[in-house]
């Protein structure tokens, strides 16, 4: 074949069907399973997967009944009126030459209802709600239930299934000691904990018959106490193998694991190694899973024969041309999904429908259109940051002529700040596409100049996407040459002393912080490993934990705000309790109430509650958030030229890349 991806984009031969290629879109929950008539919707998201190359798309998760819905509301597959309201899933899948299944998901102890059920009565950390222990009866009733749900999927016309059970849901809480604790043939001994499993599989193989996909997701590594071990996990594989499981599927960690396996700063790929240990223990495709977006990557882990396929799911949201992209080696134009978890997961946890952040379409491929414009104009966009980059790319692209004005020598504006924290490098993939599309659509752009209101009143529009600027806090002292602002210290353009004070815990001050305190133990692999405590060998206890070692900080840092409340409770709901457990394990001493008296030699003044004391730092850091930079208004205005504000530029309080894209692209929309 020829392609730079000869491996992933090579057929897989299931017996009695083909996938056209090794990549399965994984499944993630997109709230549109649960607003209950937007199953056009969910056709529309996932047909676009499909058209864009997708072999295997996986849906997100269904329920078999009442008791395994995520919360109230939830969607229930159950019965052939729900099932018939698929079809049209099934079919756009279908008329594009894609395969789907559907996910059959019991969430177990981690349902947020008045009363979930569990193999024991154990409280999930995560969960307020104590489940009830389910009877002989419930389990026998549960087991049919995962059945009729995957008969109703083959009566949908869906080609599979995909049984959930990993992340701590029902099937893997009966599988781990953790939270099985029944001394009935339900538990005990590993053949009775792994029991529940194999009933779900041979009930559901008996229903739906050969020629139907049935996938399975063990979780491989649990990364909690009294998790599996590596032999139970090979084991379970292989008597799901004998049961009728077509697919094995990895999942990693349990969502109460207090370890970070998805977000941005998991390094790429960091779980296909243990995938790789399975390869060879069953004869059945063995997928990898987690942190993979980028086909090279892809590539790589079925070349070295980590797993038969991979799993990607947030690499889709991104860009549904993902697959057709790398098979036309144009790699370079993906839009690559940077693991924020900002549209996705973050919008799933406040019950909003997903989207992404760099691809504010994704999810609303029925409402939002780039339609080619009926009346091209000239338009001027200023400042190529996150808000002028989307401003651009989509006017362009529905035919206006633009040009694009940067003061900098380079685009990105705040994401040239935020691709240098370590772990956040992917930030500089959403440059690299956004530059690959500006010269598709021959974007003019005026790079390394400032440019003044005279000079744009030919244009018939300006788009002022100028950004912000750092805010400068009124503090006695603030010019000391100790104090530093935050571009600067994440730049490198000013130099950081041992012990360092950062005024101001948002965002910003939290990557500063991880910036300032990160040491090297080996690469990033291993020190990803060593900072969080992850054994892949499983070389000591079960679900693979082993103390952590985080590697000694170089610096000593204060981490400070004025509000009295927890630091980083403003941060992201999926990502803040992993950035502010690593600050912990860094030493990073986190003050709130502070009220800031003065900077001087000595250090930074401070006063919390009735105390007074000096913080004896080198460096003073100034991350006290922005103010919109907008100086170019009133030129505009004198001018009587049309301007509209966006980004930073218009908002800058709470500003955030999410807002910014989204807002620029929504105005070029409908410009
Ligand atoms: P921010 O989130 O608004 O935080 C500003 C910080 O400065 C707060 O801790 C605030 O706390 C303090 N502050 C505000 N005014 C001050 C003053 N006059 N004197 C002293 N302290 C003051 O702003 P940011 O950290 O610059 O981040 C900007 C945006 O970028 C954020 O909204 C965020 O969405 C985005 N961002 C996100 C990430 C991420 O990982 N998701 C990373 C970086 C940036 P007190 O008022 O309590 O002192
Ligand atoms: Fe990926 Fe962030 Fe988009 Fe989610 S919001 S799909 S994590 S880029």
């Amino acid at each position: 074949m020829n392609t730079p991806y000869p491996h992933l984009l090579a057929p897989l031969d299931l017996g009695f069907t083909t996938l056209r290629n090794r990549v399965l879109m994984g499944s993630m929950h997109t709230g549109l399973e649960d607003v209950g008539d937007a199953h056009d919707r969910l056709a529309a998201f996932y047909a676009a997967r499909a058209r864009g190359g997708v072999g295997l798309i996986v849906t997100g998760g269904f329920a078999p009944n009442e008791d395994s819905i995520v919360m109230r509301g939830a969607s229930i597959l159950d019965n052939e009126a729900e099932a018939d309201k698929h079809r049209v899933i099934t079919q756009a899948v279908h008329e594009h030459g894609g395969r789907i299944c559907l996910q059959v998901l019991h969430t177990g102890r981690y349902a947020y209802t008045k009363q979930p059920v569990a193999p024991s009565p154990l409280k999930a950390p995560i969960n307020p709600a104590t489940p009830r222990e389910m009877t002989e009866a419930d389990i026998a009733k549960t087991i049919a239930d995962f059945a009729q749900c995957a008969a109703m999927a083959r009566h949908a016309g869906y080609d599979g299934v995909e049984i959930m059970g990993s992340e701590g849901y029902l099937i893997n809480e009966f599988i781990a000691p953790r939270t099985n604790h029944r001394n009935d043939r339900w538990g005990g001994a590993f053949e009775n904990r792994i029991r529940f499993a194999l009933e779900v599989v041979r009930a559901v193989r008996e229903r739906v018959g050969r020629e139907f996909i049935v996938i399975f997701r063990v979780s491989m590594l649990d990364l909690v106490d009294d998790g599996s071990t590596w032999d139970e996990v090979v084991a379970l594989a292989q008597a799901l193998e004998k049961a009728g499981v077509d697919i094995v599927n990895s999942g990693i960690g349990w969502h109460e694991a207090r370890i970070p396996t998805i977000m941005t700063s998991v390094p790429r790929a960091a779980f296909a190694e243990v995938t790789r240990r399975l390869m060879g223990q069953v004869k059945i495709p063995v997928i990898a899973s987690n942190r993979i977006n980028d086909p090279q990557v892809a590539e790589d882990i079925i070349a070295r024969g980590d797993a038969d396929m991979v799993s990607m799911a947030r690499p889709f949201l991104a860009d549904a041309e993902f697959v057709n992209k790398a098979a036309a080696g144009r790699a370079d134009a993906i839009n690559t999904c940077i693991a924020c978890n900002q549209a996705c997961l973050d919008h799933i946890f406040s019950m909003q429908v997903a989207s992404c952040l760099v691809n504010p379409f994704a999810c609303h491929e029925l409402d939002v259109a780039i339609e080619p414009t009926a009346a091209a104009k000239r338009v001027a966009v200023v400042g190529a940051g996150p808000a002028g980059l989307s401003a651009a790319t989509v006017l362009a692209e529905r035919g206006h002529r633009v040009t694009l004005f940067e003061e900098a020598n380079e685009i990105g504006g705040q994401f040239n700040y935020a691709k240098r924290i370590p772990g956040k490098e992917e930030f500089g993939e959403t440059l690299r596409y956004f530059r690959t599309r500006l010269q598709e659509l021959r974007v003019e752009q005026r790079l390394g100049r400032r440019v003044g209101a005279g000079e744009l009143s030919g244009y018939d529009h300006v788009v002022v996407a100028a950004g912000v600027v750092p805010r400068r806090p009124a503090i006695p002292g603030i010019e000391h040459p100790k104090v530093v602002s935050y571009g600067d210290a994440i730049m490198g353009r000013r130099p950081v002393g041992a012990k360092v004070a950062l005024i101001g815990a948002g965002g910003i001050g939290f990557d500063v912080a991880e910036l300032l305190t990160h040491a090297d133990a080996g690469g990033d692999l291993a020190t990803y490993r060593k900072e969080w405590g992850i054994d892949v060998g499983y070389s000591a206890n079960r679900g693979g934990l082993v103390q952590p070692e985080p590697p000694a900080s170089p610096r000593e840092v204060w981490l400070l705000q004025r509000k009295p409340t927890k630091l980083g409770e403003g941060l992201a709901k999926t990502t803040g309790w992993a950035r502010r457990l690593l600050l912990q394990k860094r030493g990073v001493h986190m003050l709130g109430g502070c009220q800031y008296l003065r900077i001087d030699d000595a250090g930074l003044h401070l006063r919390i509650g009735d105390e007074e004391r000096v913080l004896e730092v080198d460096t003073v850091v100034v991350c006290a958030g922005q103010e919109p930079r907008r100086e170019l208004v009133a030129g505009l205005e004198a001018a009587g030229t049309p301007y509209t504000l966006i980004g930073g530029a218009d908002v800058a309080a709470e500003l955030d890349a999410k807002r910014a894209i989204w807002q620029a692209a929504e105005f070029a929309v409908e410009f």
